[in-house]
């Protein structure tokens, strides 16, 4: 298991397309379900500032890592 969590958090991490990441969750995902302490997973993923998978989520410095699906386009519109 812990070569396969390995190779799913590289796949995830090197993943630059919104749904290339989505994609790399499935699997992780389907085994945190299953998982007794998954809120405590997610709980200490966001205290120590994990960077990876946790409780079946992605995450960068501690923060689910949601910054890639914000419209870049729509950051830029804003008038003066
Ligand atoms: S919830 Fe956390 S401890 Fe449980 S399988 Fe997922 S990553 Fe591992």
């Amino acid at each position: 298991m812990a070569s396969r969590w390995g190779t799913w958090e590289r796949i995830y991490l090197d993943a630059e397309a919104v749904g290339d990441r989505a994609r790399a969750l499935i699997a992780p995902a389907e085994v945190c379900a299953g998982c007794p302490i998954v809120a405590e997973c997610a709980d200490l993923a966001e205290l120590s500032g994990y960077t990876g998978i946790a409780g079946g989520r992605g995450y960068r410095n501690g923060r689910e890592d949601t910054y890639r699906i914000r419209d870049p386009i729509k950051a830029r519109r804003r008038t003066a």
